[in-house]
């Protein structure tokens, strides 16, 4: 959760820290997951030979190389492509309700939320569709919500080079409302504001603006 973890609040002076895109060790064997999972199964209760339970190892096996899809992507490369005919246009881009799933890496149970993302161009956009990418590359990897706010906003600030940056997260984590302190529909929200949007409260304002749906005063 939040409090046992330093913000990593590495874009102002230093170089963003962005997760690598392949995993750190090699992967192990599809046997060997299924085997590991074969001892969840008897450490939740169950016989992983009865018949209802022989193809789960290898299923869930199959579905975690699906839902840790983030690990094969490089966000960065998303952003790399750019148009720079944009007619003078020098307002916020906001892309919101995002929504994305996530696993929070203490517990690995999922995180559900949707993010809010911005930009204040200099002289190239990006298609919108790829800011949508960038959260989903972060996301599908074992994640603390602080450290996904961050790095989309680094990696967003880092290469469109924009004037500013706003990412705000909101998400619902299931080690809270399936366990624990068992609080459904409890959401933490989490921000990053970058350049301009972290300088100019009226900029900063005009974006929160549109993340809630409606013009800036
Ligand atoms: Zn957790």
């Amino acid at each position: 959760m939040a409090e046992d973890l330093p913000r990593q609040r590495a874009s102002i002076g230093g170089a963003p820290e962005i997760a690598p895109a392949a995993p750190l060790s090699p992967r192990p064997e599809q046997a060997e997951v299924e085997a590991a999972l074969k001892v969840l199964i008897r450490w939740a209760g169950d016989d992983p030979d009865r018949e209802g339970l022989l193809d789960t190892p290898a299923r869930v096996a199959r579905s975690y190389r699906e839902l840790f899809q983030g690990y094969e992507t490089d966000p960065r490369a998303y952003l790399e492509r750019t148009f720079e005919e944009v007619g003078g246009y020098d307002e916020l881009v906001v892309l919101r309700d995002i929504r994305f799933v996530s696993f929070c890496e203490h517990h690995m149970l999922p995180v559900l939320g949707r993010a809010h993302v911005g930009y204040l161009p200099t002289n190239r956009v990006v298609g919108i569709s790829k800011l949508a990418r960038v959260v989903h590359g972060f996301s599908r990897r074992l994640q603390i919500q602080e450290k996904l706010t961050a790095e989309i906003a680094d990696t967003i600030n880092d290469v469109l080079q924009p004037k500013g940056v706003g990412v705000v997260v909101e998400a619902e984590h299931h080690c809270m409302t399936l366990r624990g302190v068992n609080t459904p529909g409890a959401s933490l929200s989490t921000s990053t504001f970058l350049g301009a949007l972290r300088e100019d409260p009226r900029t900063r304002q005009e974006f929160l603006g549109l993340v809630r749906g409606g013009r800036a005063p």
